[in-house]
């Protein structure tokens, strides 16, 4: 079998992107590309930035702290997404090197992240994380819990840019995308961070705004840290 380079994986999901979003009626560019690049260096991430890529994705602060801000400088137009779980003692040093944050999950952690922006004087695009599934050892916020986060982040003037899921895995994705996509509806709110390497042509089809694509441009991670 012939090896994809970095930037022909690239153009393959950009491509399956278009396809999915001409499919649902919808503009190609409604959908943000989020290259995960979790576990890997700036060797296997430069190639993905020269071939275009500027919007990237990392789970947790520490690493992204160790490999980011080089290349940040470098690349000015570069934006950083966190996907993974945040603590709170954390949420300042998050604001300072993410543009969005996708885990916002808790009234502390909504506390906290207001604060910090107001104390940056940053904003950032935050999604709330919803536990769509409603499984023991995920993060996000308990479907029934949403109403009373989402006025909560109201109330402390936190803008949220939309709502953010992992489905169980090992079953299809669709209706848990539909059921994050009604929740969002139901709260006008526009952006939905759906979709990962097995399912984000599914997710762009239902709606998603954000898909949040590793294994499918950089290939296997070197090691599997939690989400
Ligand atoms: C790792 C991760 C992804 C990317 O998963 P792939 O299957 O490698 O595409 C997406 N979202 C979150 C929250 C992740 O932790």
């Amino acid at each position: 079998m012939i090896e994809l380079s970095p930037a022909e994986r690239l153009a393959a999901v950009r491509g399956t992107i278009t396809r999915a979003a001409r499919l649902a009626g919808r503009p190609p560019d409604d959908v943000t590309l989020i290259a995960v690049s979790k576990t890997h260096g700036a060797e296997a991430i430069l190639p993905l930035i020269l071939a275009g890529q500027r919007i990237f994705g990392e789970n947790r602060v520490q690493e992204a702290e160790a490999k980011w801000p080089e290349l940040k400088a470098r690349h000015s137009d570069i934006e950083l997404h966190l996907i993974g779980r945040l603590q709170s003692n954390k949420a300042e040093d998050a604001v300072a090197l993410f543009e969005a944050i996708h885990s916002v999950d808790r009234p502390s952690l909504v506390d906290a992240l207001a604060r910090a922006m107001t104390k940056l004087e940053r904003r950032r695009d935050c999604f709330i994380q919803v536990n769509i599934g409603d499984e023991a050892q995920k993060g996000g916020c308990p479907v029934a819990d949403l109403p009373a986060l989402l006025d909560r982040a109201a109330k402390v003037g936190l803008s949220v840019a939309g709502l953010m899921c992992l489905p169980p895995e090992g079953v299809e994705s669709a209706p848990y995308f539909a059921l994050l996509a009604e929740l969002a509806r139901r709260h006008g709110l526009d952006g939905l961070s759906m979709g990962m390497s097995g399912d984000y042509d599914s997710a762009v089809t239902i709606g998603a705004t954000h898909v949040r694509v590793g294994t499918a441009l950089f290939g296997e991670r070197r090691s599997a840290p939690a989400s």
